[in-house]
């Protein structure tokens, strides 16, 4: 009857998922304790960089209120100000986006990403920055690369490799980007002549809020996220950045992402001139 119809399906499907439940369980519970450790030092760490720019903006808010007979230091302070609170709204921008990073290793809804637009656009948004220090930006990306993944977070991260170049380079310098095909991976380079990275700190830079000399760092505005954000990107992607840098010489930093496969069929593609 249709009682033991239903004991019977009810003990078929607990058999098979009583064990595999209790393997579930265990995964469950470490990847969650994982999770949570990850994001107990982020709070702590996030809480200790907001308190750098909010004290700033609080003393100079202080120092406008004395200042109040004297237009021209008011008018200095509050620049300063405002400096420290768009500096402010791009650390927490940038928080949540690496939060939003850390919490889902994967991707939310992959698409066929043409990463050869996404490197012209993220060239395009870093021109203005170059043009104030003279910087000129070199680029030589194959055409039509394409990798499944997110398009602005890929932006994104050729973005901050493109803003780092600038930013510890000087005035009139080079930054070249290049894109390609190597075996079944998307490499992505960006490369300058800036001031490096010594050998020792090559693997903590990407490191969330670590910055190799942080007085040095932080006075060309950065949060020290933009290379943890990267990292985090690329794993999303199934892929990975590493770092090339020698002292007084320049970097390059690599993307490597796992290309689309190509579904025109590997050789002569069916539908091209090419
Ligand atoms: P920041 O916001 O400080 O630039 P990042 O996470 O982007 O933070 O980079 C971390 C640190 O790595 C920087 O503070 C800097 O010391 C170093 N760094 C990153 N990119 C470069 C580069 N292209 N050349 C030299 N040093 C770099």
């Amino acid at each position: 009857g249709p009682l033991g119809q239903g004991r019977s399906i009810m003990q078929a499907r607990v058999a098979p998922l009583g064990s595999s439940h209790v393997l579930l369980l265990v995964e469950d519970h470490t990847q969650a304790r994982r999770v949570e450790e990850v994001r107990r030092d982020f709070v702590a760490n996030v809480s200790h960089e907001l308190k750098t720019p909010v004290g700033g903006i609080g003393l100079l808010a202080e120092a406008i209120l004395d200042a109040k007979d004297d237009p021209e230091a008011v008018e200095r302070f509050a620049g300063r100000m405002q400096v420290e609170s768009h500096r402010l709204a791009q650390l927490v921008k940038e928080i949540v986006d690496l939060s939003r990073l850390q919490v889902a290793d994967t991707l939310h809804e992959p698409r066929l990403v043409d990463v050869t637009a996404a490197v012209h656009e993220a060239i395009d948004y870093s021109r203005v920055g170059a043009d104030a220090k003279q910087i000129e930006i070199a680029e030589a990306c194959a055409p039509d690369l394409k990798v499944f993944g997110d398009e602005d977070l890929l932006v994104t991260a050729v973005r901050n490799l493109i803003g780092n170049a600038i930013a510890y380079s000087d005035n009139g310098s080079r930054v070249a980007v290049g894109g390609r095909l190597n075996d079944d991976m998307v490499e992505i380079t960006v490369t300058d002549q800036g001031q490096g990275i010594p050998e020792s700190e090559q693997a903590r830079i990407f490191e969330r809020f670590y910055r190799v000399d942080g007085a040095r760092s932080r006075a060309t505005g950065g949060t020290g996220l933009g290379l943890a954000i990267v990292k985090h990107i690329c794993s999303n992607h199934g892929g990975d950045v590493t770092v090339w840098s020698e002292e007084g010489r320049g970097s390059t930093f690599t993307i490597r992402l796992p290309a689309a496969a190509d579904r025109s069929g590997g050789g002569v593609p069916p539908e091209s001139s090419e």
